[in-house]
């Protein structure tokens, strides 16, 4: 079947056992990401963890703050040409894809 990443974005939210243990850091943002090295941005989308590392904000629900639609119907990367390392190496179909889409009822 297609995995079709702009009606999903499943993968873009915090899973359900990160946030029942209240783990933030979900989305790593690294020295080599564009979106860190660019300061206005980092510090508008990202914050600092207490160990130093960057991560993605996210929304209460663990929506990544910037995803914008809905999560299975129509969604899109508000920074998508900055977004991090590990969002762009995150494959459609693969188990963590799988994971996510199953955690929000999508086969
Ligand atoms: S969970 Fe899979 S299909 Fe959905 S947005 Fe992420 S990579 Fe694409
Ligand atoms: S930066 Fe974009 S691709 Fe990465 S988790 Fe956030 S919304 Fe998804």
């Amino acid at each position: 079947m297609a995995f079709d990443c702009q009606v999903c974005g499943a993968c873009c939210r915090n899973p359900r056992h990160n946030r029942a243990h209240g783990i933030q850091d979900y989305v790593d943002v690294v020295p080599s990401d564009r979106l860190f090295q660019r300061r206005g941005l980092r510090d508008r989308w990202t914050f600092r963890a207490p160990e130093g590392t960057h991560h993605m904000r996210l929304r209460d629900d663990g929506r990544c703050v910037a995803l914008d639609g809905t999560i299975g119907r129509f969604v899109s990367c508000g920074i998508y040409a900055q977004r991090p390392e590990v969002c762009r190496k995150l494959e459609p179909g693969t188990p963590q894809c799988r994971e996510a889409r199953a955690e929000h009822g999508l086969s």
